[in-house]
C-alpha cells in the first residue's frame, strides 16, 4: 500500500534492524523498545489491524505466530507478551496489522 509506513519498511525503501524474514512475513526491532527485547511482527501482506482480518486474509496471522513461536526459541525466550494495538483509543499508531512481542522483564496486568 502507497502510504504505508511499514509496507515502505517491508520493501526496504526505509531502514530497519531485520529480525526475521519469510514469504509471508516480516519482523524488526521497535525503533522505540518498550524492554530489554521488542520487535515487532508483520504481515507482509497490507492489513490495517487485527479487526480487518477475513477468513480470505486469516492465514497470515497464523503465519505471524507461527514466526513468533520460531523467533522465540531461536533467542531462547521462554516468557514473553504479544501486544496488537487496535485503534487510535487502544494506541495504534501504524495502521498495518502488527504484533508487538516484548520480553527481558517483568511485566504487569492488566497494561495501561
Ligand atoms: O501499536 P502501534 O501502532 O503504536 O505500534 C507501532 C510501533 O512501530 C511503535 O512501537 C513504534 O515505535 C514502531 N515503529 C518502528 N519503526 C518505525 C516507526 C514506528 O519500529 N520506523
Amino acid at each position: 500500500m502507497e502510504d504505508c509506513l511499514f509496507c515502505k519498511i517491508i520493501a526496504g525503501e526505509i531502514p530497519s534492524k531485520k529480525v526475521y524474514e519469510d514469504d509471508d512475513v516480516y519482523a524488526f526491532y521497535d525503533i522505540d523498545p518498550q524492554a530489554p527485547t521488542h520487535f515487532l511482527v508483520i504481515p507482509k501482506q497490507h492489513i490495517p489491524s487485527a479487526a480487518a482480518v477475513t477468513p480470505e486474509n486469516s492465514m497470515v496471522v497464523a503465519k505471524c505466530f507461527e514466526a513468533i513461536a520460531k523467533i522465540a526459541k531461536e533467542m531462547g525466550m521462554e516468557s514473553f507478551r504479544v501486544v496488537s494495538n487496535i485503534g487510535e483509543q487502544a494506541q495504534q499508531s501504524v495502521f498495518h496489522l502488527h504484533f508487538h512481542v516484548l520480553s527481558g522483564r517483568d511485566m504487569t496486568w492488566p497494561p495501561g
